[in-house]
């Protein structure tokens, strides 16, 4: 019997990966929180003045009570983020940290009515955010893009108010509009203003759903709010006829494992219903949520699902395709940039089953994909559905060029910009 290709911290390190659903007043670096901190003079609650200290302060990676209590660490976050300066760093180390672990394209949200507190202006923040990820982008090559959020627990007004910052920044570097916030006793339907706003106005909607509250809450983002993804949806899995829907119609599932544990919208990693929604055939993908507060990177998502819930080499490549598939990434730009991820993927399986001696277990699935993503290629159509040898005759370092290439093909054409032609892999 051949022996099974095991899936390794490396392996999930280097593959491709985004991350579409990341708070950026929830990712900040320990030490970087300390140190605005001190050079602005802001207090840190209980005297924390060394990353162990604060990183209690803040009840980092710690089951909380509720999604209401979760947030409470943001208010910690926030006190340091209401400079230009601030934003552009946080919005810098994040992309940098999600590009050092192989994150090939990161949407980043936050709510600038919560930078306002030193007189920041929405404009203003908005460019320092996207600035710090343009440099993040140059260093890198890693693709960004900007989500506003609107505040459950705000009012209504103000949402209306992020929308039409998010229209006026359309194509400007912010690429949807969401609602964050206690779902509890703060229904969606209050927002629709906004949501009908940036939606007249063809921009993309995700709403986070279904993870302090019940399905109904799911149903009203889809129906009411027009919601092209859900954050979360944890759940879904308690309305079965909701969930059909959401599965006919294709609407990403943006799932945080960990995160859900942590605000108790799950019992434990174990219940999580991932497993089932993949199974299913839901396009789900993983997420972190806040890396800072939830104490988390992309790798770990992936490493804890992989050994919770026993991810096959196949299982990895759907929810890798899915994440670049749900972005809201235009779709002639997505198309090119997920085929060189599934390259690069293929290419790194097949250098890992080399390494190891061993064979990766793709499932039927996976070899079906492949085998439609040749003959699409083949002049005659004809689609040959044997196992993948995993052979595919382009080398890995290629796989990784192509993927660079593919990252800077500009947002409204097929083909890459002249002046961004020349990237570093
Ligand atoms: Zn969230």
């Amino acid at each position: 019997m051949e022996k099974k290709l095991k899936i390794t911290r490396e392996f999930i390190e280097r593959m491709p990966k985004t991350d579409l659903h990341v708070h950026l007043d929830g990712s900040m670096r320990l030490e970087t929180i300390l140190e605005l901190a001190e050079k602005q003079g802001v207090t840190l609650p209980d005297g924390a003045d060394t990353p162990e200290k604060l990183a209690k302060a803040i009840h980092m990676g710690e089951i909380c009570e509720d999604l209401t209590d979760y947030l409470k660490a943001f208010d910690v976050t926030l006190s340091v983020m209401q400079t230009e300066e601030a934003l552009y760093r946080a919005a810098f180390e994040l992309a940098e940290d999600n590009a050092l672990e192989g994150v090939k394209y990161m949407e980043v949200r936050y709510s600038p009515l919560l930078h306002t507190e030193q007189g920041l202006s929405f404009p203003v923040i908005v460019e320092a955010v996207g600035e710090g990820l343009r440099e993040a982008k140059r260093r890198y090559g890693i693709m960004t893009g900007q989500i506003i959020c609107g505040i459950r627990h705000i009012t209504p007004e103000s949402s209306l108010r992020l929308a039409e910052l998010c229209v006026a920044f359309k194509h400007k570097g912010v690429v949807g509009f969401d609602l964050a916030g206690a779902e509890m006793n703060n229904p969606a339907k209050d927002h629709r203003e906004a949501f009908y706003l940036v939606r007249n106005n063809n921009v993309n909607l995700t709403i986070h759903a279904g993870e302090a509250y019940g399905p109904e809450s799911i149903h009203q983002a889809i129906h009411i709010g027009g919601a092209h993804r859900i954050g979360h949806g944890t759940r879904l899995r308690e309305d079965g006829d909701l969930l059909n829907y959401v599965n006919d119609h294709r609407i990403p599932l943006e799932i945080c494992p960990t995160s859900n544990v942590q605000t108790r919208a799950c019992e434990s990693f174990e219940s999580h219903p991932l497993p089932f929604y993949l199974s299913y055939g839901l396009r789900v993908s993983l997420h972190t949520d806040n890396r800072l507060v939830t104490d988390t990177t992309m790798t770990d998502e992936y490493m804890a699902c992989v050994e919770a819930f026993d991810l096959n080499i196949g299982d990895l490549r759907k929810l890798m395709i899915n994440g670049f598939k749900s972005s809201f990434m235009p779709y002639r730009k997505k198309r090119t940039v997920t085929a060189s991820a599934c390259a690069v993927f293929d290419a790194l399986v097949a250098e890992f089953e080399e390494k190891q001696g061993a064979v990766a277990i793709r499932g039927p699935r996976v070899a079906q994909e492949i085998a439609i993503q040749k003959a699409s290629a083949s002049p005659n159509g004809a689609i040959e559905l044997e196992p993948y040898s995993g052979k595919s005759g382009v080398t890995l370092k290629d796989a990784e060029y192509n993927l660079a290439e593919a990252s800077n093909i500009s947002d409204d054409s097929k083909k890459p910009s002249k002046k961004n032609e020349k990237v570093s892999t």
